[in-house]
């Protein structure tokens, strides 16, 4: 068999003319027999890569996928194209599955689709010994990474096949492309004589925006009206409440919007996703169990109104619009409140400690992304491990942040963080100690009487709203920590050098000075000589934290 017969039945099968990408090769590479491990972005078309070779080759091709609720739709598009699809799950009967598996044995599928965990019980291995097999396909093949965001355990049974089936090639598929889980889904496939195939990442009709959250509802309604009224889109909330809560607020403002999450009855789940596959202008509020092996063209945005969990995450769900290759929107709005929420999420979930650092790794890769004065597309690709030049289309292209020196502001808040422990001895969340610095007098604050405290008043010159940026921007680059139950504020790791005035911090965005400019002590002065004062303290505090996060198992931050 060659390439030209490939060809042929990319025309006749499926109507396409050619090609995409590097489609072409590893179609040649898999129908000649080899294993494939291919990364290429959502909606690259990774299908064909494999779909195209079981029509070429003798046999059965057999799709691996965790997508069980996906898999009727994919068979059925299939048939429509008179290809002999089928699958097995437990949605099927005993005779239905009965019926497939005599359709196997009798060389009468061209393709089928199963999960992991139906591969990996020995009955489906006994029964695919007794097939004639053209290949495995293993689709979203990145759920084997343990590290990755879509671990499956199943995902880690599917190693059999390459002891079990020495003579069917193999093909792994992934939209995920980061080094690490690249690396790790060869090794646990044990593809280790495959051809890797890595598409560039970049989706240049994707204009990435991330904006800084105060009213996310009404930035969100603002997004839709003035840019993709009426047009299909997806928005991504981290909890069911705030799906139900956001669908509801833009269906009261004539917007035609669905929820998705898994606390919906599963027919409610299946009716919103199929009118948002077929119809047009409907944007679906979701969780992320919404979206993967999603193929809709033509969606507009996606939009979050929280922060993802890592930057894998992040591509995939803003990866799914735009698919037709026409201008297509990424909008995320972030605010302080993401960090601190999603940074007490990993520390009080379960979990190894390893498990957790991996998580903080792939939150402060995300953190980075948002505070990023650059290029977003530079840095999306850098994570990638793909260089690339500055795209022009982005939000930070377009209107370049500028930086400001918040050398002085940082070193006050440090300060506070430090004083309020010492001359209160306790700690506080960031909010009050926005307060304190603005010697903003609220019966919270002056309760615990804070007003006499040296630094009561030493940041009355900056907003709150600057302050809360400040704070943020810290939180992401590990200067300060937001720890416990509460989220208290404590120093981390990069608070040393710029407490003790070795260096300087550059923060995004000139501060608008505030109108009620009440300095104490609020000269640079004043202030470097508070902080040079507070080091020995720094010193003493941080291994008094490093003790306590030995004991009681919490991040060592200070
Ligand atoms: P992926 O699995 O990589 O996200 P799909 O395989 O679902 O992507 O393909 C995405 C879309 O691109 C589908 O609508 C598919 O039919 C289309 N497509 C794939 N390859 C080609 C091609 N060579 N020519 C035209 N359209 C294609
Ligand atoms: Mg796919
Ligand atoms: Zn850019």
């Amino acid at each position: 068999m060659n390439v030209r017969s490939a060809h042929s039945v990319l025309e006749s099968v499926f109507g396409y003319e050619s090609f995409r990408g590097d489609q072409a090769a590893i179609v040649e590479h898999v129908v000649a027999g080899g294993d494939a491990v291919v990364l290429m972005p959502t909606g690259g078309g990774k299908s064909l890569c494999y779909q195209i070779p079981a029509l070429v080759r003798e046999g059965t091709g057999i799709v691996i996928s965790p997508l069980i609720a996906l898999m009727q739709d994919q068979v059925d598009a299939l048939a429509a194209n008179g290809v002999r699809a089928a699958f097995l799950n437990s949605t099927l009967s005993r005779e239905e599955a009965a019926a497939v598996e005599a359709d196997l044995l009798a060389d009468r599928l061209d393709l089928l689709y199963m999960a992991p965990e139906r591969l990996v019980q020995s009955r489906t291995l006994d029964l695919l010994s007794r097939a004639r097999l053209s290949l495995f396909a293993i689709d979203e093949a990145h759920c084997v990474s343990q590290w990755g965001h879509d671990f499956r355990t199943d995902y880690l049974g599917l190693s059999v096949l390459a002891e079990a089936f020495p003579n069917v090639p193999r093909v792994a598929l992934t939209a995920t492309a980061t080094p690490a889980t690249h690396r790790e889904l060869t090794e646990r496939l044990r593809l280790d004589g495959a051809r890797h195939f890595v598409s560039s990442f970049d989706r240049p009709n994707i204009r990435y925006r991330i904006v800084e959250k105060n009213q996310p509802r009404a930035q969100l309604l603002d997004l839709i009206r003035t840019e993709h009224a009426g047009e299909s889109g997806i928005v991504y909330c981290l909890s069911r409440r705030s799906v139900d809560q956001t669908a509801e607020a833009l269906r009261a403002q004539g917007i035609d919007a669905l929820g998705y999450h898994a606390g919906l009855p599963e027919e409610e789940r299946s009716a919103h996703q199929a009118r948002f596959l077929r119809e047009d202008g409907v944007v679906m509020v979701a969780t992320i169990a919404f979206g993967m092996g999603i193929d809709k063209p033509d969606v507009r945005f996606v939009a979050h109104l929280d922060l993802p969990k890592s930057v894998e995450g992040y591509y995939q769900e803003t990866g799914r619009a735009g698919r037709d290759g026409l201008p297509a929107t990424a909008w995320m709005a972030y605010g302080l409140n993401d960090v601190v929420q999603l940074r007490r999420m990993i520390d009080s979930s379960e979990g190894s400690a390893a498990r957790k650092r991996q998580q903080r790794t792939h939150i402060d890769a995300m953190l980075a992304l948002c505070e990023t004065l650059t290029c977003r597309r530079v840095q999306i690709l850098r994570y990638f491990g793909e260089d690339s030049e500055p795209c022009g289309n982005c939000d930070n292209c377009a209107e370049p942040p500028t930086g400001w020196d918040a050398t002085v502001p940082v070193q006050k808040l440090l300060s506070a963080i430090i004083r309020l422990d010492r001359e209160r001895g306790q700690q506080f969340g960031a909010g009050q100690i926005i307060d304190v610095l603005r010697g903003k007098d609220n019966p919270r604050s002056s309760q615990s009487g804070h007003a006499e405290l040296t630094v009561w008043g030493i940041g009355a010159d900056l907003s709150e709203n600057v302050w809360r940026g400040i704070v943020r921007q810290l939180l992401a680059r590990n200067v300060i920590a937001a720890v416990g139950d509460y989220g208290v504020l404590v120093l981390a790791d990069a608070a040393g050098p710029i407490l003790r005035g070795e260096e300087t911090i550059e923060l995004r965005r000139e501060p608008e000075r505030s109108q009620r400019a009440r300095t104490r002590s609020g000269g640079k002065a004043a202030v470097v000589e508070l902080a040079v004062e507070d080091q020995p303290l720094f010193e003493a505090l941080r291994s008094w934290r490093a003790e306590q996060a030995r004991e009681q198992g919490v991040p060592a931050y200070v």
